[in-house]
């Protein structure tokens, strides 16, 4: 991406977290651009190709106060990760303006401590993805052999930020991380490593969301894995699994929710007045 903010969509997303969903939904920007390469990218339009409009940090700061007037929960910044320094120019100028809701920094988990340090004091909530602990299914999925070794010194980064998870009376979530794992086909033991890990290293403070929600795009209807949807045994699998280990707090998915036309249009909504 170049040095300006390229944006697709702003609106109340309904199908987060409940904790961060809320009663009125969760204040969703997406972004356009991303540092990592998923081959089975579901938001390839706008990860890798090319749609958005470019808008100021001015702007950026706008839609945050509009999204919060429209009832939102949260400010959910979603793969935000080539435009840090205009996000933290935006949160501050908003915050200045009247922005009172919490701010959720949603990533693929593929920054870099100096960049998440940018963020410090600005961001509320951290939801990355824990996506690989083999370098061999990073390269080959995302192109980003080194993930393992940069997304676990980011988490740290993260977590150091924001603290233990905390709510508020209503349940809704006010700081603290959530971990994001897809579960892929034909990858149950990478999953169990993931959960593993992440429980040795923040226990129950933070919350682990497992999804389920894979979906085959038609760029790899051929491959022999990411072919095809996880099975339900493969999904089980992964759940009993983390509730053995005594992961306690988080979310798991319900069947439906693995579908393309989950995948939002991206039709500037909520960007361009
Ligand atoms: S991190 Fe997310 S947005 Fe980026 S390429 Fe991977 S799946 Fe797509």
């Amino acid at each position: 991406m170049g040095s300006e903010i390229v944006a697709a969509k702003a609106y109340r997303h309904m199908w987060e977290e409940p904790v961060l969903t809320g009663k009125n939904g969760s204040g969703t920007v997406f972004f356009s651009g991303c540092n990592l390469k998923c081959v089975f990218c579901q938001n390839s339009a706008i990860s890798s190709g090319g749609e958005g409009a470019i808008i100021t940090a001015g702007r950026l700061s706008e839609i945050f106060l509009e999204l919060q007037d429209a009832g939102a929960s949260n400010i959910n910044l979603v793969t935000g990760v080539c435009f840090i320094p205009h996000i933290r120019a935006a949160i501050t100028d908003a915050r200045k303006n009247g922005l009172t809701i919490p701010t959720v920094y949603n990533s693929g988990g593929y920054e870099s401590v100096q960049a998440l340090k940018l963020l410090d004091g600005c961001i509320d909530i951290y939801m990355p993805d824990f996506k690989y602990m083999s370098p061999e299914k990073a390269s080959e999925y995302s192109s980003a052999w080194d993930y393992p070794d940069v997304a676990k010194p980011a988490l740290k980064e993260m977590f150091s930020q924001t603290g233990p998870v905390s709510l508020s009376d209503d349940g809704i979530m006010k700081k603290g991380m959530i971990v994001r794992h897809l579960v892929l086909p034909g990858a149950v033991p990478e999953s169990k490593r993931i959960l593993r890990y992440l429980h040795d290293t923040y226990g129950n403070d933070i919350l682990v969301s497992i999804m389920n929600q894979y979906t085959p795009m038609p760029s790899v209807s051929s491959h022999p894995l990411l072919g095809r949807k996880v099975t339900d045994d493969e999904y089980r699998r992964v759940v009993e699994f983390a509730s053995e280990i005594g992961i306690e707090n988080g979310f798991t998915q319900l069947g439906e929710a693995a579908k393309e036309s989950f995948i939002p249009n991206w039709d500037l909504s909520g960007i361009i007045r």
